[in-house]
């Protein structure tokens, strides 16, 4: 994944890029990147933030950048910004997505004479540098960035620093969201609309699949209208969206509540208390315990004083460990309780097994699981979302195989009315040990986002690809 700030004032704009960037750190833990435009030109900044919140890393940056324009970037891939030299004048690019015909575009881009690219993401060619070579192949920025947009297979939204302003464009099918704020003075775009308020803009509205259009201290210029069809991801909502956020006018702490509620309302255990699974199943649990009128609890806390959620080993087993440390059970909460938890989804289940274990060990009578989104069956091939690197590293994948082999078993899996739908998840329930398992219907989450399916992204529950 990953998230954008940009921001064009009349006055110094470092301290709202610094902090607007900062408040996409949920979406990225690899690379945080600032560029802006300073009397001598772009100057960068680019930090490794693996192990270091984004925040410590760039605090020098807030005294040494000077500028009015500048751009910002959480990236979970690549170094961003790239600065790039072209015969549309000096530019900086920062790109939130994922490039799945990257190979294809850069083999392209040589047979039309490139010879080289000068960054590397990820051992292979930056993505956000081969987004650059499409741009300055056209005649202008706008006619650069629509045929960008146009070759991508996947989703790619950016922002563009220039001499006139920053060009802002959303993905062309709106998986990923751009929203404009104001103040006095400046116009911001950004991923999350989270981070505005606590600077003071408002938002003025949100930019369509496609659009593009550019900011100015004196305000916003549409230079490619949006399209027709969108596909946001729904995701946003249900895990990795921030809470304080809205997306096409829909809050996320709102959409958890409620789909909290319709798994309530589907639901017909007695348990003594309703709980979520830290951070993100936490809103969907409320959501539960107030439709179902049972008491919400936190029989565990998360130790996060000394464990940054930055804090990402590379090796997969090292961070189920420190997934593990950072959760404590508070006894007097668990002893003898028939308890139910909320949580956001089950990916690999592997961190969930652990915590379920943990709860018994600790004395739970009953723990009934109930993850916020239906299972989920196929890697997520728009966004970089997941780590995954096989679909069957998906528990639900995994066990729908182990369930069903037939022909249409996929797509029978995805329908939770079904046979092999029920003898998917019965399989989940006992590898992870719980006293029931039971996921959110798709309808239920669709009608707790509010907006019509066709405008969501729903791939990685029912592979359905709507526009294409
Ligand atoms: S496949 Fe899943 S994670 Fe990817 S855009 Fe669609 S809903 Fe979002």
């Amino acid at each position: 994944m990953g998230g954008l700030f940009g921001v064009a004032s009349t006055a110094d704009c470092i301290r709202d890029l610094y902090f607007g960037t900062d408040y996409h750190s949920h979406l990225g833990t690899s690379r945080g990147g600032m560029a802006c435009l300073s009397r001598s030109g772009i100057v960068r900044s680019i930090h490794d933030i693996t192990n270091t919140p984004f925040r410590s890393k760039f605090e020098a940056e807030l005294t040494r950048l000077r500028g009015r324009t500048g751009i910002g970037v959480i990236s979970d891939t690549d170094d961003q910004p790239v600065i790039i030299r072209s015969h549309l004048g000096v530019y900086a690019l920062v790109t939130v997505g994922k490039i799945s015909n990257a190979a294809e575009l850069a083999s392209e881009a040589f047979l039309n004479g490139k010879t080289h690219f000068a960054e590397l993401g990820g051992g292979g060619i930056n993505p956000t540098e081969l987004v650059a070579s499409l741009i300055s192949r056209e005649s202008d920025f706008v006619e650069g960035i629509r045929s960008a947009q146009a070759r991508i297979e996947g989703s790619c939204s950016l922002l563009l620093l220039t001499d006139d302003g920053i060009y802002a464009s959303r993905d062309r099918l709106g998986r990923t969201p751009i929203v404009i704020g104001q103040r006095e003075g400046s116009f911001a775009a950004a991923s999350e609309s989270c981070s505005f308020p606590n600077l003071g803009y408002e938002v003025v509205r949100e930019l369509g699949p496609g659009e593009v259009v550019r900011l100015t201290p004196e305000g916003i210029d549409v230079l490619a209208p949006p399209g027709d069809e969108m596909q946001i991801c729904s995701f946003l909502w249900v895990y990795y969206g921030y809470p304080a956020s809205t997306y096409e006018g829909v809050n996320v702490e709102v959409v958890r509540n409620r789909c909290g509620a319709a798994l309530a309302r589907r639901d017909d255990v007695s348990p003594d208390l309703v709980a979520g699974v830290p951070d993100s199943g936490t809103a969907h649990g409320i959501g539960y315990a107030s439709e179902a009128g049972v008491p919400f609890r936190r029989p565990f806390v998360k130790y996060t004083p000394t464990w940054a959620r930055s804090f990402m080993p590379q090796a997969q087993e090292i961070r189920d460990v420190v997934a593990r440390m950072k959760l404590i059970p508070i006894a007097e909460l668990v002893r003898g309780k028939r308890m139910l938890f909320c949580e956001d989804s089950i990916v690999r289940g592997t961190q969930l097994k652990d915590t379920v274990r943990m709860l018994f060990a600790a004395g739970a009578k009953e723990v009934h699981m109930r993850p916020a989104c239906p299972p989920l069956l196929h890697s997520c091939k728009f966004l970089n979302f997941s780590r995954s690197k096989s679909e069957m590293d998906l528990a639900a994948r995994r066990a729908l195989r182990e369930a069903s082999d037939g022909p249409d078993a996929l797509a029978a899996g995805s329908r939770h009315d079904s046979p092999e739908h029920s003898a998917m998840v019965e399989r989940i329930r006992r590898r992870l040990g719980l006293t029931t398992l039971r996921y959110q219907v798709l309808s239920d989450m669709v009608e707790a986002i509010g907006l019509p399916k066709s405008d969501l992204c729903t791939f990685c529950w029912d592979g359905c690809q709507c526009p294409s």
